[in-house]
């Protein structure tokens, strides 16, 4: 049994640095936009203020939620040695590393994927995903911009794999930042992959920018994480957003 004392003391660091990280991560890409001209959001700038300030708040909240299931998650692998996350790198490991990393992107995409298509039920919708769908468009800022409900359900996949997949904790440093980065980015207002790519392979495949904000146009399409592979097997996928912020 692990002391609640420390529960309460893991949940509140992992609290703190979801916060600074979505500070860091959502306020990083939000300057650089700024720096390169381009306006995200709404044109007029009243509205433009009060979206921000609300994605700010629904992140916020969402950064307790996502605090509380990865405090515990770290607690019992410090203090109880009952996860699957590894730290010695011998071959094994190595072997592993880029295959967990995989496993794990797919799993969350496919949890996110069926998920969010749930979450697009209209009596679902209006009481739970109409939060994230505020931002109209969205900013860097609506990173984390969820209902308790929805981020409690982003929240739990990683933790919860983190007791049955086995993972280096290097690896699943990986993880999270692929997470962190590709929900700023896909939020930001424009693309920051250059056109070659997103026009070749990686575009064909991989999730960004201008995949995500067809999804916050037109709603009904479009509903993946990292890899278009769901949308195309459902027949969701409507496409880019053609030369999206260039
Ligand atoms: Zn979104
Ligand atoms: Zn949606």
């Amino acid at each position: 049994m692990i002391d609640p004392v420390l529960l309460a003391i893991g949940t509140a660091e992992t609290t703190l640095i979801v916060v600074v990280r979505y500070f860091a991560a959502s306020g990083g890409f939000a300057w650089w936009t700024a720096r390169r001209g381009i306006t995200a959001g709404p044109r007029d700038a009243i509205r433009r203020r009060r979206q921000i300030a609300d994605e700010i708040r629904w992140s916020l909240i969402s950064a307790i939620i996502y605090g509380i299931p990865a405090g515990l998650m770290l607690a019992a692998w410090r203090f109880g040695g009952l996860t699957q996350i590894q730290t010695a790198f011998d071959w094994q490991a190595a072997l592993w590393w880029l295959p967990s990393i995989a496993l794990y992107l797919f799993l969350h995409d496919s949890w996110f994927y069926w998920t969010h298509r749930w979450m697009h039920l209209p009596a679902l919708f209006t009481r739970v995903h109409a939060v994230h769908h505020a931002s109209k468009p969205p900013t860097a800022w609506a990173a984390m911009s969820f209902h308790p409900w929805e981020a409690l359900s982003g929240a739990l996949l990683i933790p919860a794999l983190a007791f049955v997949i086995p993972i280096h904790f290097s690896a699943l440093g990986v993880v999270l930042t692929i997470a962190t980065v590709m929900g700023v980015t896909n939020h930001m207002g424009w693309e920051m992959f250059p056109a070659r790519w997103i026009n070749g392979w990686f575009g064909r495949h991989i999730i960004t920018a201008s995949h995500h904000e067809a999804h916050h146009k037109h709603y009904s399409c479009n509903y993946g994480l990292y890899f278009r592979f769901w949308d195309r097997l459902c027949r969701t996928d409507k496409g880019l957003v053609a030369n999206f912020g260039r």
